[in-house]
């Protein structure tokens, strides 16, 4: 092999840049995957981000792809590109966990995902922690122990999807894949300072996840750039033009919306000022900028916990009479079951909630190309001694992490979360949400991929 044309540790590159110099034969897999497991060894003992890792099936997984490399074969575009997979998603012969002590049996076959994944040359080194049965904010309810946050381990890394999240921000990994039922992607992204993508419903496969609310659940990308997060959802999405979604991040000409019910004091100080920053260099990069209303939407978290509470009782039934279910799923079990004995029934009050929060995102979205609002309210909140580990769990209390992703999962519309420099309060991550009509996940990266160019020039 010729010289290494990188300079950066490869644990610093981006799945992209690895899988070109995969390709390129400048590394091998072997060494990618070794780099790889090499940084888990070091920042897992602080990060807590994998439930299992399994290095002698991903270093053997390596070697067959250089094998095949050697005789010639394209690897696909994640050529040798190490990723996690949430502990929800089936990866064949290892548990699925699901962070609950009532789940376990080893999967037969590797969910639709995985197997895209695989078909496209990335190795999957490790399952990321998450709250049990995707049911959290922050992992407090994984059984297997919380993450911490890689920019600050007396944080919360957020959740469900927080190992997913933490990995990349601690360089685990540069790709991997969450799930989001009512910000479970787009709220841990926000809080790592990674990029997190619900896309829309239906884009990425279910086959192989176990559900929590069927109808608001879905696979989505994480990965520490948009290009990385464009390229991962073209593969699980099978749709290979979503790569180049963000080859050209022009926002000129188009009217962005910013809902002034996300806009509230709700949001710490620090997140607004980024929110404001964020709307200003949009303007500087030509786009128009407009306020527009959805009173529903700053009160869809009371609908979204009624409408996932019902939905999930029959998810939730066998695991419940296992005896093994933390609190946390029975405290919803119960209330699911409450919802659907009482009559009048508070779902169909919910549900009704639910068109009139559409109907009103939808009008909307009619006026401009897609919505922006913080992804949370708050940045990453500590562990400890800032609210209760009870509080952290259940998205009803303070800090109402989940207020304004639900929106998405709630109306059925694609959202990404998108880093946006730090709060001034603690120094810690921001994310913006961009939100769009179903099928504009492309738009959506392209928009996401200008703001990162832009603010990573100013920064
Ligand atoms: N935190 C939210 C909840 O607890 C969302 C979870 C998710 O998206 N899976 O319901």
């Amino acid at each position: 092999m010729s010289p290494p044309t990188y300079a950066a540790p490869l644990t610093d590159l981006g799945a992209t840049r690895l899988a070109a110099l995969v390709t390129a034969r400048e590394v091998s897999v072997v060494e990618v995957v070794q780099a790889h497991l090499d940084r888990i060894a070091a920042t897992e003992p602080t990060v807590r981000a994998l439930v299992h890792v399994d290095g002698a099936d991903a270093l053997d997984r390596a070697r067959r792809l250089d094998v095949r490399r050697a005789e010639g074969a394209d690897l696909g575009p994640l050529a040798g590109v190490p990723v996690v997979v949430k502990d929800n998603v089936d990866v064949r012969g290892q548990q699925t966990t699901c962070g609950s002590k009532a789940f376990g049996a080893a999967a037969r076959v590797d969910a639709e995902v995985v197997h895209r994944l695989r078909a496209a040359g990335a190795v999957v080194v490790g399952r990321s922690n998450m709250d049990e049965l995707a049911m959290g904010a922050s992992t407090q309810t994984s059984a297997y122990g919380r993450t911490h946050n890689p920019h600050d381990p007396r944080r919360s890394a957020g959740g469900s999807s927080g190992g997913s999240a933490a990995a990349l921000a601690a360089h685990q990994v540069p790709l991997s894949i969450g799930t989001d039922t009512g910000g479970s992607v787009r709220e841990p992204a926000s809080q790592c300072g990674v990029v997190g993508m619900a896309p829309t419903p239906g884009l990425v496969p279910m086959r192989g996840v176990v559900p929590f609310a069927p109808g608001l659940d879905r696979v989505g990308p994480l990965a520490r750039t948009v290009e990385d997060t464009a390229l991962l959802l073209s593969v699980i999405g099978g749709r290979p033009g979503l790569a180049a979604a963000t080859a050209d991040p022009d926002v000129r000409g188009l009217r962005v919306g910013v809902p002034a019910e996300l806009r509230t004091s709700r949001n710490e100080v620090g997140v607004l000022a980024r929110l404001d920053a964020t709307v200003e260099l949009l303007r500087e990069l030509g786009a128009e900028v407009v306020t527009v209303s959805a009173p529903a939407a700053g009160r869809a978290l009371a609908t979204y916990l009624t409408v996932t509470s019902a939905a999930s009782v029959p998810v939730l039934a066998p695991y419940v009479r296992t005896g093994l279910a933390g609190a946390e799923v029975e405290r919803r079990y119960a209330w699911g079951l409450e919802l659907l004995r009482e009559i009048p029934s508070p779902l169909e009050v919910a549900q009704v909630a639910r068109e009139i929060l559409a109907g009103q995102v939808t009008e909307a979205l009619d006026g401009c190309d897609l919505l922006l609002s913080p992804t949370m309210p708050t940045t990453a909140p500590l562990l400890e001694g800032h609210a209760s580990a009870e509080d952290l769990a259940d998205p009803m209390a303070a800090p109402y992490t989940d207020c304004w992703t639900v929106v998405a999962n709630l109306v059925g519309l694609p959202a990404v979360s998108v880093p946006s420099g730090r709060s001034a309060d603690d120094g810690m991550p921001v994310g913006t949400m961009l939100m769009g009509r179903p099928r504009t996940d492309h738009l959506l990266l392209r928009v996401a991929a200008a703001l990162e160019a832009a603010g990573a020039d100013r920064r």
